[in-house]
């Protein structure tokens, strides 16, 4: 039976020794390719693909990349938009993740041969960019941040926080089931859109652990309305030895001229905190992570704490977040800066060189946003690439996919959310689901 196909099928062991093969799993893993080399020889056996088709076909049939995390083209005009990963990292950043990503000295002393503080150069990285804080503890995001505040400062007492300020952030997450998850009791003061310093003052007693502020980051309580700032507060806590805590939630290090209604760290420090907490990935810039900075005793009494081990951050975030810090201005910063005259010239010659290939493509002007619960009322004039309502579900099925959104029957793509140097790539994209799809 010289025509068994069996008997044509190559063997595993020479396909995987073949050079694109062998290199394929090299950079993949061998478990993966041989899978792949299997399905392939399955195939020959029921007489799909000829026998000298194998290699090409296992190769084919492997993914891209390692992992199935894709990039992504952010036309949404959201510029921290969670669903697509937050803030993307300065190219500094990037490469200072690379270069952690293997064996490094973390937490090793060179100098000496000793064990060394972990991560200090970020902690002092983000002890320079906010000259108010005493000291500065990384966490895995402000989430963590939280729960390791109100664990160490709230567990078994009350924490004092305004009706208007029991906020949900997104998919769910409330932060009053939180700091409830963590033993500590709620005690809610004022009404959903009015609080006085009477009404904190009020709720203080000796099981008070600490007063919460929480910025209302993701929506705006307008007209009959009242809150009480930081420095208020600050006032009359002092001396009462009931610590004032700040989530700010977005992670400005300092006031922003484009939005004025975003609390910064610095401000809110001097301001009269004790501690105040944000996240690393908004519009800081940086990888995902939680800052605490603020007083001295109370950052060591978060450090010692058992809980604390469980929410230290990895030493790639480390590396990005002082890259971050001490590199050039992020994306992110940049995306916020850029001019709307300048989007719009993006856009009409984006418009152009696709007319120019026929395609039904025109500049227009429209809103980005902030997003990542930053800034939810503040409009950032933008320009965007208008294409027919069909391109959308292709552009986001194609290589890179590209996100855009739908509005008045035609398909966006803003250009604030997107750096300069990626439209070329917006443009490819587009032309090659015209020739697809038209
Ligand atoms: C976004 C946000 C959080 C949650 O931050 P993560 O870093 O996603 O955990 C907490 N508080 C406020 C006010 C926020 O805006």
């Amino acid at each position: 039976m010289t025509d068994d196909p069996r008997r044509l099928v190559p063997r595993t062991d020479a396909l995987l020794a073949e050079p694109p093969v062998a290199a394929a799993a090299l950079r993949l893993g061998r478990d993966l390719v041989k899978a792949a080399v299997q399905a392939a020889q399955q195939r020959v056996r029921d007489g799909e693909l000829p026998p000298d088709g194998v290699v090409d076909a296992v190769l084919a049939s492997l993914p891209q990349r390692p992992s199935s995390l894709r990039p992504v083209l952010n036309a949404t005009g959201v510029v921290v938009h969670t669903n697509l990963g937050r803030a993307p990292l300065s190219a500094a950043a990037v490469e200072a993740v690379v270069a952690a990503a293997g064996t490094t000295d973390v937490e090793l002393d060179l100098a000496t041969g000793r064990r060394g503080p972990r991560g200090e150069g970020a902690l002092a990285a983000v002890r320079e960019a906010v000259p108010a804080a005493e000291a500065a503890l990384v966490v895995n995001n402000c989430a963590a941040a939280l729960a390791l505040v109100a664990t160490a400062l709230g567990q078994g007492r009350e924490l004092v926080l305004a009706r208007g300020e029991l906020v949900e952030i997104g998919d769910g997450f409330r932060i009053p089931d939180l700091l409830v998850a963590t033993g500590a009791r709620l005690r809610e003061v004022g009404t959903t859109n009015r609080v006085t310093l009477d009404d904190y003052r009020d709720a203080l007693h000796e099981e008070t652990g600490a007063v919460l502020k929480v910025h209302p980051s993701n929506f705006v309580v307008r007209g009959f309305t009242r809150a009480v700032p930081v420095a208020e507060l600050a006032v009359a806590l002092a001396g009462s030895g009931v610590p004032l805590v700040a989530d700010i939630g977005s992670g400005l290090l300092r006031p922003h001229p484009a939005l004025p209604d975003e609390p910064d760290l610095q401000t809110t420090l001097t301001a009269g905190a004790d501690l105040v907490l944000a996240s690393g990935d908004k519009l800081l810039g940086g990888p995902q992570a939680g800052l605490v900075l603020g007083r001295a005793d109370l950052v060591k009494r978060l450090r010692r704490h058992p809980l604390y081990r469980a929410f230290r951050v990895d030493k790639t975030t480390l590396a990005a977040l002082e890259a971050t810090l001490r590199g050039p201005q992020p994306p992110v910063l940049r995306m916020l800066a850029a001019d709307a005259a300048g989007l719009r010239a993006r856009a009409e010659a984006l418009a152009a060189r696709l007319a120019a290939e026929g395609v039904d493509a025109a500049a227009v002007a429209s809103g980005a946003r902030v997003g990542g619960g930053g800034a939810p009322e503040q409009p950032l004039p933008s320009a965007a690439l208008a294409l027919p309502a069909t391109f959308a579900e292709p552009l986001r099925l194609g290589t890179p996919p590209v996100v855009g959104y739908l509005a008045d029957d035609r398909t966006l793509l803003d250009l604030r959310s997107l750096p300069p140097s990626d439209d070329d790539a917006l443009a490819a994209a587009v032309l090659d689901v015209a020739r697809r799809c038209t």
